[in-house]
C-alpha cells in the first residue's frame, strides 16, 4: 500500500462532490487515499430505489453506494463513525475528537483534507467534522501530520483566500461522474448541483484546496503542484 492520504468528511458523497479527481489522481500515483466519514448519511435524500427506505435502511444503502464510489476512486479504506446524520453538532465532543485522532494516528497521516470552518455551505455536519479534524491536528496528539488542507469555499474566496492546489476535473470528468452516480440515492441533489452528469460542468470545473496549516504555521500563503510538496 502506498502512503495514506486522509480525507475526513461528514457524509457519503462529500468525497466525490469535493475531491473525486484529486483522490483518483493520488491513487493513480500510487498513494493510498483513506476516507473517514462521520455519518452514514441516513438523513439524506431517498430517490429511486431508496424511496421507501427507513433511516436504518438508507444508512445501509449509502454505505453500499460508498463502497462502489470508493472502488471508482481508488480509495484504499473507508471508515464510518456512524454518528447521527444531521446532528453531528450534538455528538459528545470528547468521543468525536478521540475518534478523529485515532483515525489520523492509525494511518500516520502526513496530509489531511477536510471542510473549512464554514463547512463549504454552512451545513452543521460539515462544520462539525471540520472543527474536530482541525482540533485533532492542532492538539499535538497527531504528530505525523504536516499539512491540513481545507476545501476552498465561496466564503473563504470572498475573504481573499486563494487556492493552494487546484485539480481541473475536465480530463477525468467521466470518473468523477461515475463516482457521483454511485451515490444513486442522492442523484437528484447531485444533479441539482452539477447539472446533468453526462455534461461537463464548466462552472464546477475545479476542485480547489487551501492549505490551512503546515507544521505549525497557519494559512501559509503558497501555491503547490502536489500535496506532497515540501513534506519532510
Ligand atoms: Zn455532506
Amino acid at each position: 500500500m502506498g502512503e495514506p492520504v486522509g480525507f475526513l468528511y461528514a457524509h457519503p458523497d462529500d468525497e466525490s462532490f469535493l475531491s473525486a479527481c484529486l483522490i483518483r489522481q493520488l491513487a493513480d500515483e500510487g498513494h493510498a487515499p483513506v476516507l473517514l466519514l462521520a455519518t452514514k448519511g441516513e438523513a439524506g435524500q431517498k430517490n429511486g430505489y431508496a424511496a421507501q427506505a427507513t433511516k436504518e435502511e438508507l444508512a445501509a444503502i449509502r454505505v453500499k453506494e460508498m463502497e462502489k464510489a470508493a472502488e471508482v476512486l481508488g480509495i484504499a479504506e473507508v471508515e464510518h463513525l456512524g454518528f447521527p446524520d444531521g446532528k453531528l453538532d450534538t455528538v459528545d465532543e470528547t468521543l468525536f475528537l478521540e475518534a478523529v485522532i485515532r483515525f489520523i494516528n492509525k494511518y500516520r497521516l502526513r496530509i489531511v483534507v477536510t471542510f473549512p470552518e464554514d463547512g463549504g455551505n454552512f451545513h452543521p455536519d460539515h462544520m462539525a467534522i471540520s472543527r474536530f479534524t482541525t482540533a485533532a491536528v492542532l492538539s499535538g496528539r497527531c504528530p505525523s501530520v504536516q499539512k491540513l488542507y481545507y476545501t476552498l469555499s465561496k466564503t473563504l474566496r470572498e475573504k481573499g483566500y486563494e487556492p493552494t492546489f487546484i485539480v481541473d476535473t475536465e480530463q477525468a470528468w467521466s470518473v468523477k461522474a461515475e463516482a457521483l452516480r454511485a451515490h444513486t440515492s442522492q442523484l437528484l441533489a447531485t444533479e441539482k448541483y452539477f447539472g446533468n452528469l453526462n455534461v461537463f460542468p464548466e462552472d464546477r470545473r475545479y476542485e480547489s484546496f487551501v492549505l490551512y496549516w503546515e507544521r505549525g504555521q497557519r494559512w501559509p500563503s503558497k501555491t503547490e503542484t502536489s500535496l506532497f510538496d515540501d513534506l519532510i
